[in-house]
């Protein structure tokens, strides 16, 4: 009910959620208050949650951002969302968020940008930026987000909270609206590292309804959290701290590594070679797989159907003109053109070369030291409208996040302090499955 009121008198100002769910809520209180009094409940148990909207929820509205699915009432639960209501927890609604997950700055929502709580002039970032913005402003304990592209990490750092990007596969995509299948993951988003390692622990695990989750057994994510960390190598890549960084946010990163060394870390230089070529393959990647994904909108099976359609193609191109937003016509424009026959081999298949060095980056820095630092943007939350004009400026925001992802390592956003009264974020990056290390790691830190 706390919450519920929270959201009546502040969102409206925020825009951070696209459906509260309060009836549902307050049957799943209920519930959880009657599991805790049997003492059976999990940590998770009344715990009031929030879900980004491109996991499908049976029986609430599912929009995934876009007018496209602005009737699609999903049949069925995604599995995260499913293992999250099975630990107890409440869900108080579905959170706002760029188109398709297409976007920095949750400026693509359908339903309307989403401002960031610390200073509404300015964009949350994306693309879970509801999520992150109703953390901030204490609309919802935790919440659920996902993380193509530095979409969890991203806004975690723009909103002050801490949010986890798991390693591909950790977390199960069943029920999740596609992007781009081969980068996308879901993970937590919560004020501390130890409320992720909570949701982290009902969330993670194998799911044989999504062939690329992993079989790797999980760990005690939570048990894990107050490890010392004597002995722990932090590996700074040269190449996240040259132009484009803000000398500020460079300064604030510096000064948590300082606070890591003195909890007994030790530091030294790596390099990541390969860290510009991940916009523009990732550019390639991440719309070529989109357009795939979006052809199932057409129409025909669920979501926006154009009035009166002449005859099936007039159907397919109204409906699709008429449901889907720029950027996300815009990107399906572009994969469809990289994957066409003749370019393929150009422009797909040299993006996911560039993708394995990358990767190989990532392995050989982690072969000299436990975890790589860094920031997670090269800016602190820019102002709503200030960068939609400019493509180019947008994709820059994504450098220090894209790679993670192209790798498919694990990685966290965790506050590090404030430039002129805006959050940053501290990204630690980790080893495949390292998730437990990197949530003790920021729970020491915090
Ligand atoms: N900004 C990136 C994009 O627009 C990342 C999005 C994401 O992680 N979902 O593709």
């Amino acid at each position: 009910q706390y919450f519920l009121k929270r959201i009546a008198d502040l969102d409206p100002q925020l825009n951070s959620y696209i459906t509260v769910s309060e009836q549902q809520a307050l049957q799943q209180a209920a519930a959880a208050d009657a599991l805790i009094q049997s003492g059976q409940g999990s940590s998770l148990a009344g715990i009031p949650i929030a879900h980004k909207d491109l996991f499908c929820t049976q029986g609430t509205l599912t929009t995934c951002g876009s007018k496209m699915l602005n009737n699609f009432i999903p049949p069925y639960e995604s599995t995260v969302t499913s293992r999250i209501q099975q630990a107890g927890a409440v869900m108080l609604g579905k959170t706002n968020m760029d188109e398709f997950a297409m976007g920095s700055s949750n400026e693509n929502s359908f339903y309307g940008a989403v401002k960031n709580p610390w200073n509404t002039d300015t964009v949350p970032g994306g693309s879970s930026g509801g999520s992150a913005a109703a953390i901030a402003a204490g609309l919802a304990i935790a919440a659920t987000g996902t993380d193509t592209g530095g979409s969890i990490r991203q806004p975690a750092s723009f909103c002050g909270i801490t949010g986890l990007k798991p390693t591909y596969g950790r977390v199960s995509r069943f029920g999740m609206i596609a992007y781009a299948s081969s980068l996308d993951q879901g993970g937590p988003m919560a004020k501390s590292a130890e409320d992720c390692a909570h949701l982290l622990q009902a969330m993670a695990g194998f799911d044989e309804k999504d062939s690329t989750s992993s079989e790797t057994a999980t760990e005690d994510y939570i048990g894990n959290l107050n490890a010392p960390l004597t002995g722990l190598k932090i590996g700074l890549p040269k190449e996240y701290f040259g132009d484009g960084l803000d000398p500020k946010i460079a300064d604030t990163i510096m000064a948590a590594v300082k606070e890591f060394e003195a909890l007994g870390a030790t530091v030294k230089e790596v390099s990541l070679p390969n860290l510009k070529l991940s916009i523009p393959s990732y550019y390639v990647i991440a719309p070529s797989e989109a357009s795939s994904n979006l052809s199932r909108f057409d129409g025909v099976r669920f979501g926006h159907r154009c009035d009166d359609p002449k005859d099936l193609l007039d159907m397919y191109m109204r409906t699709r003109a008429e449901g889907f937003g720029e950027e996300v016509q815009k990107r399906i424009m572009v994969g469809t053109y990289a994957l066409s026959e003749g370019y393929y081999d150009a422009y797909y298949l040299k993006a996911q070369k560039i993708r394995r060095l990358i990767k190989d980056d990532f392995t050989s820095a982690l072969s000299e030291v436990d975890v790589i630092m860094g920031p997670v943007a090269p800016t602190t939350a820019f102002n709503i409208g200030s960068k939609t004009n400019d493509p180019v400026a947008m994709y820059l925001e994504d450098i220090y996040t894209l790679s993670v992802n192209l790798a498919g390592i694990p990685a966290m956003s965790v506050p590090a302090g404030f430039v002129d009264g805006m959050p940053v974020g501290l990204q630690i990056m980790g080893n495949y499955f390292a998730e437990a290390k990197l949530l003790n790691i920021a729970h020491q830190y915090q």
